[in-house]
């Protein structure tokens, strides 16, 4: 269904898999770095070279209207302070459009995708919240709708979804899986307003880049669904997921807003220098006791791949799911 080259690019980058790791690091330049973002940055880099592997760092700027200014460099600059380096270029996903286009065209070829006129507006009424995410009742799925401008307005184009479960593997938790139709829906792949929807731009990436595991926040785990739903539907099996608990304090809470959006400027602000801020992140996730001090590097010459492994399943809530 895809292009010749398309596909053969894809499924190269899917078999290079067995050769060796490759995770990423996907913020978006939307502000700086969070701790929760942090923590994600510092465990995906652990990870990563523990495995003797590569760590990419991508960018996912194509929200435009979200995107701040300096928020990339600011980034680039917090992972440096911290000692944690990537591998290869920064891959903006602003410069990876017409890869994205052309995997769209190619669903939208092959009968994959259907454009849907209901608005946001009209969703919020009657989509069901099944567990994080509303699913698309399926309108437009049995309506005949243009393509074409409407009252100046264009549709979104949605994956139409097959039936039965998507599966992936998870690390941390118990294997993934959702119902295709009943718990994930077809998912917006572009917009009305012509942005790529995250979850098309995210799939693509994943494969084309290679990657063998994503290491992410568990508030990702119900768009992982979306994602390996797109990976289906281009025919390529998803990578492994690992998706980490949301950070809680001694006393097993979750963090305040305020706590949880602080970043490195306010870290440092209470005292914190990098290796104190390395032992903060380290220490929430049981990887060595709280109040040590230590550099990225230290960390993970104390660290052995079983015991990070161990100490992640530790550190990791029930699935969602549960
Ligand atoms: N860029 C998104 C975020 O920062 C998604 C990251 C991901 O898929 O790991 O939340």
């Amino acid at each position: 269904m895809l292009p010749v080259r398309l596909r053969a690019a894809l499924q190269q980058a899917v078999e290079r898999r067995p050769r060796g790791y490759r995770g990423r690091f996907a913020p978006s330049p939307t502000g700086a770095l969070h701790r929760g973002n942090l923590r994600t940055a510092l465990l995906a880099w652990l990870d990563a070279r523990l495995a003797g592997g590569e760590l990419l760092l991508r960018i996912d700027d194509l929200d435009t209207p979200r995107n701040r200014p300096g928020a990339e460099l600011a980034i680039q600059a917090d992972l440096r302070w911290l000692g944690l380096d990537w591998d290869g270029p920064v891959l903006r996903q602003s410069t990876r459009r017409g890869l994205y286009a052309s995997v769209l065209s190619a669903l939208r070829r092959a009968g994959a995708l259907y454009p849907c006129r209901c608005s946001r507006r009209m969703l919020a009424d009657v989509s069901a919240p099944h567990g994080g995410m509303p699913v698309y009742p399926g309108f437009c799925r049995r309506r005949r709708v243009g393509w074409g401008p409407e009252a100046g307005r264009l549709p979104s184009w949605r994956l139409r979804l097959p039936e039965g479960p998507l599966r992936w593997q998870e690390r941390l938790a118990a294997p993934g899986v959702l119902d295709g139709p009943e718990e994930v829906g077809d998912v917006v792949l572009r917009r009305a307003d012509g942005f790529l929807a995250y979850h098309l731009v995210t799939a693509v990436d994943e494969l084309s880049l290679g990657i063998t595991d994503v290491l992410r926040g568990e508030d990702l785990w119900w768009s992982t669904g979306a994602q390996v739903a797109v990976m289906a539907a281009l025919g390529m099996p998803p990578p492994r997921y690992g998706h980490l608990p949301l950070w809680r304090d001694a006393a097993g809470r979750r963090l305040s807003k305020r706590e949880a959006g602080e970043g490195l400027a306010g870290l440092r602000q209470r005292g914190l220098d990098a290796a104190g801020v390395i032992g903060a992140l380290a220490a929430s996730a049981g990887l060595v006791p709280p109040g040590s001090r230590l550099s990225a590097a230290e960390l993970l010459q104390e660290l052995t791949p079983q015991r990070f492994a161990d100490c992640l399943k530790a550190a990791a809530a029930p699935s969602p799911q549960a």
